[in-house]
């Protein structure tokens, strides 16, 4: 079995029953181990901010299945889960599930890159990736501890825990600093 790290972000509904249940679909999937799943952090929006926090995570899977196969059963998740792929990039989405690493793969597809190619400048990944797995090295990017201190303090400081928060449809998404 090979070892890999799936990206969980959901702004949508009642995001974190929608990230439970989306850690829950990787745990039934063929071949597949869920080893462990990191805390929930609520993170500002990135890209387009003109939107609701995000609540994100990090799942660490053991699996058979091929990065491809992965990927395929991962849009399936979102599909399952109520996504439709419509908006704009970045904008709001009940489920988004991004494969950052899989153990040896290093590709660079039309609709697959892996390494994810944008995980090192993301605190909402780092953060909760470096929770599970702080020594990863990830392939042409670096350490994941080192990863996370070359971070701005600015995207550090829009990643909180979001532990003791109620789930997302009842909290006021508004951030303090708005
Ligand atoms: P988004 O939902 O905006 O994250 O984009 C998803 C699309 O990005 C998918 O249809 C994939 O084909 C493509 N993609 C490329 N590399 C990855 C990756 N490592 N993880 C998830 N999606 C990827």
């Amino acid at each position: 079995m090979k070892v890999a790290w799936i990206g969980l972000g959901s702004n949508q509904g009642d995001c974190r029953a929608v990230l439970r249940r989306a850690s829950a679909l990787l745990a039934r999937l063929p071949n597949t181990q869920l080893r462990a799943v990191s805390p929930i952090y609520q993170t500002a929006p990135w890209g387009n901010t003109d939107q609701p926090d995000f609540l994100n995570a990090v799942a660490k899977i053991a699996t058979d299945l091929s990065p491809r196969d992965l990927l395929e059963a991962l849009l399936d998740i979102e599909l399952q889960l109520g996504r439709e792929r419509v908006g704009p990039r970045w904008g709001p989405r009940l489920i988004d599930l991004d494969l950052l690493v899989y153990e040896g793969a290093n590709l660079d597809e039309p609709d697959l890159t892996v390494p994810h190619p944008r995980m090192h400048q993301r605190a909402f990944v780092l953060v909760p990736l470096a929770d599970l797995s702080p020594d990863l090295l990830v392939e042409g990017q670096g350490r994941v501890s080192a990863l996370l201190e070359a971070l701005d303090v600015a995207e550090l400081e829009a990643v909180r825990p979001a532990q003791d928060l109620p789930s997302c449809a009842s909290f006021d998404f508004k951030r303090s600093d708005q």
